[in-house]
C-alpha cells in the first residue's frame, strides 16, 4: 500500500455527531479515511447513516450485534442503547454464556428466542462465516416482524455470482477453494478468514436463503459526511 499525499476536508461526522476533518494517509480510503474525533472509517459512518435513517429510535430497541469492534457504531450502540445486546463467537466457551458482558452466540446457530430483536447489526462479519444460508436464516428467526439487519460486507463489483472461498469439511478442516485470504479481527489471533466473496447476487442469495426477508442494498458517496470509498454498500434486510 502507498503511503500518498493526505487527503484532508472538514465536514459532519454521523457517528461522533460532529463537526470535523476527514483525514486519509494511505489511499485505501475504505480503511483510513479517518474521523479525527472519533477514528471511524467510512463503512462505519455509512452504516450509522442507514441506522438513522431506519430506525432513528434505536437508543430504545433491543439491538444485537454480532462481533462488534471497539469503536465507531459498536461503540456507538453500547453507550446510548440501554438493550444492545454484543455477541462474539467465543470457540471455548458455551453457547449463551457471557464472558466481560459478550454473549458467546455462533451466529449459525443462536441460542436466541424468536423474534427477540428489532435490529440486529453486523459490520464485515458476513464474509467470514462458512454457512451465510444459516447464518441468515438465524438472524431472520431471531428478528421481530419489522424488524431490520443492517449491515456491512464487501460486494465485488465485477462478480455476478458470489464466490463460495473456503468451506468447512466435516471434521472441522478447511477446504481452500482459493488462495487463503484474511481480514484483521479484534478476536482469536487478530486474522479472521475470507470464507465467501459477494457479488451482485447477494440480495437474491438472502432472499433464497432466509425468504421472510426483503432486501435492499444503499451506496454512498457523500463527501461532507466523509462517505468515499471502495465497498461502501450497506446492506438492509427486512424482516417482513
Ligand atoms: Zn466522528
Amino acid at each position: 500500500m502507498q503511503k500518498t499525499v493526505v487527503a484532508e476536508w472538514r465536514g459532519y461526522c454521523p457517528i461522533c455527531r460532529s463537526a470535523t476533518t476527514f483525514r486519509a494517509e494511505y489511499d485505501w480510503f475504505r480503511d483510513h479515511l479517518l474521523c479525527e474525533s472519533c477514528g471511524s472509517i467510512p463503512r462505519e459512518r455509512a452504516l450509522m447513516v442507514v441506522i438513522d435513517r431506519l430506525a432513528p429510535n434505536w437508543r430504545d430497541m433491543k439491538i444485537h450485534e454480532s462481533s462488534p469492534g471497539g469503536r465507531g457504531v459498536s461503540h456507538v450502540l453500547r453507550r446510548d442503547c440501554r438493550r444492545y445486546v454484543p455477541s462474539q463467537f467465543f470457540p471455548d466457551a458455551s453457547a449463551g454464556s457471557v464472558r466481560k458482558g459478550v454473549r458467546c452466540e455462533n451466529l449459525e446457530h443462536q441460542t436466541f428466542e424468536d423474534e427477540a430483536f428489532d435490529l440486529v447489526i453486523t459490520q464485515d462479519v458476513m464474509e467470514h462465516v462458512f454457512h451465510p444460508d444459516k447464518a441468515y436464516r438465524e438472524i431472520a428467526r431471531t428478528l421481530k416482524p419489522g424488524g431490520f439487519h443492517i449491515h456491512t460486507t464487501p460486494i465485488y463489483k465485477d462478480l455476478q455470482k458470489s464466490e463460495r472461498r473456503a468451506e468447512l469439511l466435516p471434521l472441522g478442516n478447511i477446504n481452500y477453494l482459493f488462495e487463503a485470504e484474511y481480514h484483521g479481527s479484534p478476536v482469536g489471533d487478530g486474522r479472521s478468514l475470507v470464507t465467501w466473496h459477494y457479488g451482485h447476487d447477494l440480495p437474491e442469495l438472502i432472499r433464497k436463503w432466509a425468504p421472510s426477508l426483503s432486501v435492499e442494498v444503499t451506496r454512498f458517496n457523500d463527501p461532507p459526511q466523509g462517505l468515499v470509498a471502495e465497498f461502501l454498500d450497506v446492506i438492509v434486510c427486512r424482516k417482513t
